[in-house]
């Protein structure tokens, strides 16, 4: 067995050219965690989730997937592997319809009974999503795009799902109903790795944390502590 754990970084550094925006990052998710990384502005939280995705592509270290060694693997290997990310900023197709940006997620399924139940699985998350099916993706609020962002990951059935900054810009009784759905989404099953810089709500939401500052890992552990932890409640949650 590669590693006891189901997703596991090593010593991961990523570059962007001579940028070097992870300087050693060593990380783990079990199956069934939530797991945060939270972190300020340009911290590279989103350059681990990239690393892990494989849309950016670790100089050294090691990532292990489920028994697998993914390091250097593109993205849609990784997306067959079953790890699904749901993009900063949440990226659906404006253009298309809510039920056309759905059926995007599920690229890799021909089963038309497969997608039709796959769906009827997010409508049961994001009800929302039912009524607005026609909708164009656009027009949706930024709640709303966010449920289908995350609706779209949901769609290729993830074993993994990462989340970059679900709460950005939204308003937070939204917040709060995503974290809500997140929550139910792993009380049955989904293993979630969430980027955030809402730190607090992250640290109530997760089981486990980890810090990162200036593409170094600083903090980890179980959220309750945290939560109470006196560096963090000084830099994060002041
Ligand atoms: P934020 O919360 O602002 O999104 P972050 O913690 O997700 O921040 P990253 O986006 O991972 O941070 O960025 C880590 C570092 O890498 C930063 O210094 C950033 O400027 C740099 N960086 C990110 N993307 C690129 C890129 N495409 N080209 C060059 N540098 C980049």
């Amino acid at each position: 067995e590669l590693s006891k754990h189901f997703l596991e970084l090593t010593h991961i550094e990523s570059f962007y050219g001579k940028i070097q925006a992870l300087q050693g990052v060593n990380l783990y998710v079990d199956k069934g965690e939530i797991v945060t990384l939270i972190g300020s502005n340009g911290a590279g939280k989103s350059t681990t989730l990239k690393s892990i995705s494989g849309q950016v592509t670790p100089k050294t270290g090691s990532i292990l997937f489920d028994g697998k060694d993914i390091t250097k693997n593109p993205t849609h290997v990784n997306a067959h592997l079953g790890i699904a990310q749901v993009p900063e900023g949440r990226r659906i197709f404006p253009r298309l319809s809510v039920r056309e940006n759905l059926q995007i997620g599920a690229f890799a399924e021909r089963s038309k009974s497969i997608i039709a139940e796959r769906m009827e699985r997010v409508f049961g998350y994001f009800p929302r999503l039912k009524e607005r099916l026609e909708q164009k993706g656009g027009t949706m609020s930024g709640g709303e795009q966010q449920m289908l962002a995350i609706g779209r990951a949901l769609m290729m059935k993830p074993k993994l799902l990462m989340l970059d900054e679900p709460s950005m810009g939204l308003a937070p009784i939204i917040v709060e109903q995503i974290f809500d759905i997140i929550k139910e989404m792993n009380k049955e099953g989904m293993t979630i790795l969430l980027v955030e810089q809402n730190a607090f709500q992250a640290l109530q939401l997760a089981d486990r944390g980890y810090v990162i500052q200036t593409g170094n890992i600083v903090l980890e552990g179980p959220c309750s502590e945290l939560l109470t932890n006196q560096q963090v409640r000084e830099a994060y949650l002041a």
